[in-house]
């Protein structure tokens, strides 16, 4: 997780999802209908194919075709903790500095 934050303001890195690549282990939300509500919950899935802004990801047996919006990699920190904790807003300063 040390990885996807800045170090200047220590706040979460936007993912850079152009770095995602056939064989990646990615988060999405899924759907789920738990007694006839409709519930979000998060799934890992891993991605088979990629058109562009569009990801094809296998999880559990179902293809589910993704757009580029609805996946984060497996080790980023999900989309709520941006919403919890704030994004970085230093880009593009440290764009180059992150991950590794
Ligand atoms: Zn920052």
């Amino acid at each position: 997780m040390k990885n996807w934050q800045c170090r200047n303001c220590g706040l979460y890195i936007r993912v850079d999802k152009d770095r995602i690549k056939v064989g990646n282990v990615i988060v999405f939300s899924k759907v789920v209908l738990i007694q006839r509500y409709k519930k979000m919950k998060l799934a890992q899935g891993v991605v088979v194919g990629r058109e562009q802004e569009k990801f094809k990801v296998l999880h559990e047996g179902v293809y589910y075709f993704l757009e580029k919006d609805e996946v984060y990699p497996a080790d980023a920190p999900v989309f709520f903790l941006y919403n919890m904790f704030g994004e970085c807003k230093c880009l593009p300063k440290n764009a180059g500095k992150r991950l590794r």
